[in-house]
């Protein structure tokens, strides 16, 4: 089969669905694919405090679940599948769903977002959502006056604990070289802040919990010194993962413009790349902030830099 829009959104997180918005509003009448995660990363956390409109919180499953139904309100086709290929070498742009269905699209806007990268731990699983995080930005402020672990040595890990050490009572970084990766600026406030501990040459080796019916916490973080082998065991109720992050970009290598992170290259506060007709928005594009509303921010500005495109064009 092959069908032909003026509009194809590839990714059905906050930017996915938000392009929609704007897409079939300015009539664009998108269709959207979905992915194999509908409603994105946001869907496999309980407690969001952040994103405007909800102000006792929601989890992000409803978050999702009421932006997909107002993209269909005003007329997204909103179909499952995954994109499997991409042409962007001549327009339309060609996109092939699930190896089988094409789509000639006129416009494209891809919201495939990013994957936190997980340490892999044995206990880790069990307390993601209950004390197992990677954003600190997201859930710091579960963790107010109380003592927290960040893993890890980049700008983010740095960032995290300073963030962390406004809310909490003491942070702990967890590095397993003697010398951070991150800048030098970050590296001069993380060891100026008195509440942060950094514990060096360490990797972490499991998460430690309690379990009660469907209540869990976490209690601490055992870790191992790389050159003794000798373990120990920090108490902490949070632990902060910021080992790197994925974009999910690898479909679109040869054809877009990626940098060396897999960031997807859009010019600053347009969401255009650098192919004319395709547009980036929402953690894929996104180094510094991977928050829900600037995903959704970035969503709406790629829809309106798509009719804006097809009505010069
Ligand atoms: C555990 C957790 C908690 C979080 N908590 C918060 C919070 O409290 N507040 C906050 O603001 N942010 C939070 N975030 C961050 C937030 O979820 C992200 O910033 C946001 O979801 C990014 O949106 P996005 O639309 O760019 O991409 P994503 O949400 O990553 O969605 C990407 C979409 O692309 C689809 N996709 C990928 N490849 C393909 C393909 N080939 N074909 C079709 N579809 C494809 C996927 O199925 C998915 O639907 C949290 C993230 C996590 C992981």
């Amino acid at each position: 089969m092959e069908e032909q829009v003026k509009c194809l959104i590839i990714g059905s997180g906050p930017a996915g669905y938000t392009a929609a918005i704007y897409a079939s509003r300015a009539d664009l009448k998108p269709i959207l694919i979905e992915g194999v995660q509908p409603g994105g990363q946001l869907t496999i956390t309980n407690e969001v405090e952040n994103f405007p409109g909800y102000p006792e919180g929601s989890s992000g499953p409803v978050i999702m679940e009421d932006i997909r139904q107002q993209a269909l309100r005003v007329g997204a086709d909103i179909r499952a599948g995954m994109v499997t290929e991409v042409d962007f070498s001549q327009r339309p742009f060609r996109c092939v769903v699930d190896n089988r269905d094409a789509i000639l699209a006129d416009t494209v806007i891809v919201a495939t977002g990013a994957s936190a990268r997980w340490l892999g731990l044995p206990s880790e699983q069990k307390f993601r959502g209950f004390g197992v995080s990677t954003c600190a930005t997201c859930d710091g402020n579960f963790f107010r006056k109380r003592t927290t672990v960040v893993i890890g040595g980049g700008d983010t890990a740095l960032e995290d604990a300073l963030y962390l050490a406004q809310l909490c009572t003491k942070v702990y970084i967890v590095h397993r070289r003697d010398q951070f990766r991150g800048t030098k600026a970050l590296q001069n406030a993380v060891f100026a802040t008195e509440n942060i501990e950094v514990v060096w040459n360490a990797v972490p080796v499991d998460i430690l919990g309690e379990q009660k019916g469907f209540i869990k916490k976490v209690t601490g973080l055992q870790v191992k010194d790389v050159h003794s082998g000798e373990e120990r065991t920090l108490a902490v109720d949070g632990v902060f993962e910021a080992i790197g992050v994925t974009p999910m970009s690898d479909l679109f290598k040869g054809q877009l413009e990626i940098n060396e992170q897999g960031y997807i290259l859009t010019q600053p506060g347009t969401g255009r790349t650098n192919v004319a007709g395709v547009f980036a928005a929402g953690d894929v594009q996104d180094p510094n902030y991977r928050q829900a509303v600037i995903a959704a921010a970035s969503g709406a500005i790629a829809g309106i830099e798509a009719s804006r495109f097809l009505m010069e064009n």
